[in-house]
């Protein structure tokens, strides 16, 4: 399908709302029946139309169509936040006993509930290296239900080869789920390379202006089908009516946003890698980065996150480096207009710094909408200031 008309068109009914360009927020708890069958139809399956709105709602089903289209995908379901849908994902295809395999440090609050949540309801997780795919043949146990994915990660990028592993799970009738939050799905296809579920938070790039949280799921109709009448209604952790309205906002120029971060990124890639205070880059789509062929062969492009070591003695250097900012912010997240930067040696004390541990070292900028020399600019004279 055309990405334009997906973007511009699909889920729309115009005449239905007055010919108006931008959709209505139908912000409604409850809809209104005309005959006792009908209602009985709906608590049958409130998956077939409009009941109660932490169900269906007309706003958020526009939505749904585009996001399920933008991923090749037959349904859709768009959940209050990323980590909301991630949850969802799993509990639906886990039962007490099965056992979890996942990709070694994913998302925070994916590895919170394999850790912390999952273990009370008698469900393990084995943690492996997911570069490599015999890594997942060894770690499968009869009692697997689920693989988890994330590819590339937001913090080093490290990718999984995603048809391998929909090949691998597909042969032991194992459920394939993978966060494509980095990719979103103009630039990675996780379901038309097999995978079963794929996960996007909708915070990044899809919102694109820092205003709004959400999730989103595709994959088969059955499947969303299935989390639907369990997860989704019983946590009740479905998206409201006004955010539905910003994603779909946000998707209006998702392409285009996109392309401009892409170009602005590689610029500041260029520009960080000729630093002599840097000591090393990590972008998916960069010549050196390990699994480049992979990224090349599965992604049709990256933006925004590049991750760096700079040289540095102490702990207190890279503190001031990021504290000197004139434009780039300090923040969690990425994928808004904004630029970013994080640095990995916020979560250590001074006394556990230790400058032989590259990953101490290791920030992450996210290039926002600003002029590439803009961006430079700050950054250039942060490193003068500081390191
Ligand atoms: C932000 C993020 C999430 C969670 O999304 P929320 O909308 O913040 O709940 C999941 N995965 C990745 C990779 C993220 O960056």
């Amino acid at each position: 399908m055309d990405i334009s008309y997906i973007l511009n068109e699909l889920g729309e009914d115009r005449e239905h709302y007055f010919n108006a360009i931008s959709p209505p927020i139908i912000q409604t708890s409850n809809f209104k029946v005309n005959r006792v069958d009908e209602l009985r139809a709906l608590f049958e399956d409130e998956y077939s139309g409009y009941l109660y709105s932490r169900g269906l709602n007309p706003t958020v089903e526009i939505l749904r169509k585009k996001l399920a289209a933008l991923d090749g995908a037959e349904d859709c379901l768009v959940f209050n936040s990323g980590a909301a849908a991630i949850f969802a994902s799993v509990l639906a295809n886990v039962k007490s006993g099965d056992h979890i395999v996942s990709v070694d440090k994913p998302y925070t609050w994916a590895q919170r509930m394999f850790d912390v949540v999952l273990p009370r309801f008698g469900v393990t997780t084995t943690y492996i290296d997911g570069t490599q795919i015999e890594n997942f043949e060894r770690a499968i146990l009869p009692n697997t239900s689920v693989i988890y994915l994330e590819s590339p990660n937001s913090w080093d990028y490290k990718l999984q080869d995603l048809k391998a592993v929909a090949d691998l799970a597909k042969a032991e009738n194992i459920i394939t789920i993978i966060d494509n939050s980095y990719c979103t799905p103009l630039y990675q296809k996780p379901i038309e390379l097999g995978i079963d579920i794929a996960m996007q938070t909708a915070t990044k790039y899809i919102s694109g202006h820092s205003d709004t949280i959400g999730g989103v799921l595709t994959g088969t109709k059955k499947m969303m089908k299935k989390i639907f009448d369990s997860e989704y209604l019983n946590i009740g952790s479905g998206i409201q009516p006004f955010n539905a309205w910003l994603l779909i906002r946000g998707l209006r120029t998702l392409q285009a946003r996109l392309e401009r971060i892409t170009q602005t990124t590689h610029t500041v890639l260029s520009y960080l890698k000729q630093n002599k205070k840097v000591e090393s880059v990590l972008f998916p789509l960069d010549e050196s980065f390990s699994q480049y062929s992979l990224a090349k062969k599965q992604m049709s492009g990256a933006c925004g996150l590049i991750s760096f070591h700079v040289h540095a003695e102490t702990r207190q250097q890279i503190v001031s480096f990021c504290e000197s900012f004139k434009h780039i912010m300090m923040a969690v997240s990425w994928g808004g207009h904004e630029s970013l930067i994080l640095p990995k040696c916020a979560s250590l004390k001074d006394e556990d710094f230790d400058p032989l541990n590259k990953e101490h070292r290791m920030l992450r900028l996210y290039v926002g909408l600003e002029e590439a020399s803009y961006l430079i600019s700050d950054i250039e004279n942060a490193f003068e200031k500081t390191l």
